[in-house]
């Protein structure tokens, strides 16, 4: 003797939670010191991918040294001595 109970035999309609936005973290090594750079945001980090502002300084640096430069045939020779 049951009694139909409406309550229990009602489906909550459970959905799956929706899943928040995650942002996906970047996860990469600094190119100047290897230090591994977790990062959420790109765009936040202005330091990317380098892990600190000193790295990003020293990672320009090359840069500007022709460090990371494709090699041009350079006509000039070393007369500076
Ligand atoms: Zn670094």
């Amino acid at each position: 003797m049951n009694a139909p109970d409406r309550s229990a035999s009602k489906e909550t309609g459970n959905l799956p939670a929706e899943e928040p936005v995650l942002h996906r973290v970047r996860r990469t090594v600094c190119p100047v010191c290897k230090t591994p750079v977790e990062t959420r945001d790109v765009a936040g980090a202005p330091n990317f991918p380098c892990c600190s502002r000193r790295c990003k300084l020293i990672d320009l640096g090359k840069w500007l040294n022709g460090e990371y430069r494709i090699p041009q045939a350079n006509k000039e020779e070393g007369e500076d001595e």
